[in-house]
């Protein structure tokens, strides 16, 4: 536990460190914002890696599918289903979240249409049709068609830009809802075992609040190139082990299925390493709720979403 302590603190540790390493100027900028903005890696989208042949990805059933959300989505789509109406980066977070777990444009449409129960087609066609075209590069510029539109957000995206405002749903519930309004939202959607309750409520409390969704191991210790005068932290192998099998609320929400797994052996270390996507958190979670359900079972390794270090 000591090691953990010293990985996660690693940015921090670094900070304090600055001062006695101001032989060297060109690090300093680098490891303040490695210091500053240390949340979790980010990562790239792909939509075919986080495909899932056979499911039923469509408007009518995303009521079902959210039971496999991370809490970020959990918290659009219940307050989608409360207001019928989210403003706009609650609106674009979600559809692409949606679009990347492989709901086709128009079934967002649907999706969006029929959720957004109190205006007319009209206004609905004027207001909100194009962004969400735009969103899949049907619209919009050149490069946003050709590009297919944008990329679903990535946690690090979520948790480190545009904090939501009042009556904004968007953004991470670990990070921007207080204690008591993220406890209630936990509690709402079946996590309220007391150690994992209080273990959320440590993370947030020391800022590791993708520790609370998903506990990760950083990477930067081991992938910057550090100078010799700098050694850097390597994390031991039972480390990694512990880091790539323990998650607060993912593991506690799936821990039948993930003991199921690990027992049989169908499921190897990089099909249950960290978590630093929305997207990657679904598919996972989707595929443990539909074990040997699904014709994607066993390739995880194949279908992960790419990361970027
Ligand atoms: Fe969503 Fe990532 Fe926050 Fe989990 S850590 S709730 S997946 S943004």
């Amino acid at each position: 536990m000591k090691e953990i302590g010293l990985l996660t603190d690693w940015p921090k540790m670094t900070s304090r460190a600055l001062p006695r390493l101001d032989e060297d100027d060109r690090l300093t900028p680098i490891l303040t914002h490695l210091s500053n903005n240390f949340t979790t890696p980010d990562a790239s989208y792909s939509a075919s890696a986080t495909a899932l042949p056979g499911a039923d990805i469509s408007a009518r059933n995303v009521d079902i599918l959210s039971s496999s959300f991370p809490l970020c989505m959990q918290n659009l789509h219940r307050s989608l289903r409360r207001d019928a109406h989210l403003k706009h980066f609650g609106r674009l977070q979600y559809t692409l979240f949606l679009k990347g777990i492989g709901l086709n444009l128009e079934e967002c449409l649907v999706f969006w249409r029929s959720s957004f129960s109190k205006i007319t087609d009209d206004t609905f066609n004027k207001e909100y049709r194009y962004n969400v075209r735009h969103a899949y590069g049907d619209v919009g510029g050149d490069s946003n068609r050709r590009g297919n539109g944008y990329s679903p957000f990535s946690c690090q995206k979520i948790l480190t830009e545009r904090p939501p405002g009042p009556g904004e749903a968007h953004g991470c519930p670990y990070r921007h809802f207080s204690v008591e309004n993220l406890v209630g939202l936990l509690n709402a959607v079946g996590v309220k075992d007391q150690e994992v309750i209080r273990g959320v409520k440590e993370d947030k409390e020391k800022m590791k609040f993708h520790l609370a969704c998903n506990r990760s191991v950083p990477p930067f210790p081991y992938l910057l190139p550090f100078p010799a005068h700098f050694p850097p932290l390597i994390p031991s192998r039972e480390l990694l082990e512990q880091g790539l099998t323990e998650n607060r609320v993912f593991e506690y929400a799936h821990k039948q299925e993930i003991k199921k797994v690990k027992d049989d052996g169908t499921w190897g270390a990089a099909q249950l390493e960290t978590i630093v996507h929305p997207n990657e958190y679904f598919k996972r979670s989707y595929l443990l709720k539909n074990l040997g359900k699904n014709p994607v079972d066993g390739e995880g390794e194949k279908g992960d979403v790419k990361m970027e270090d």
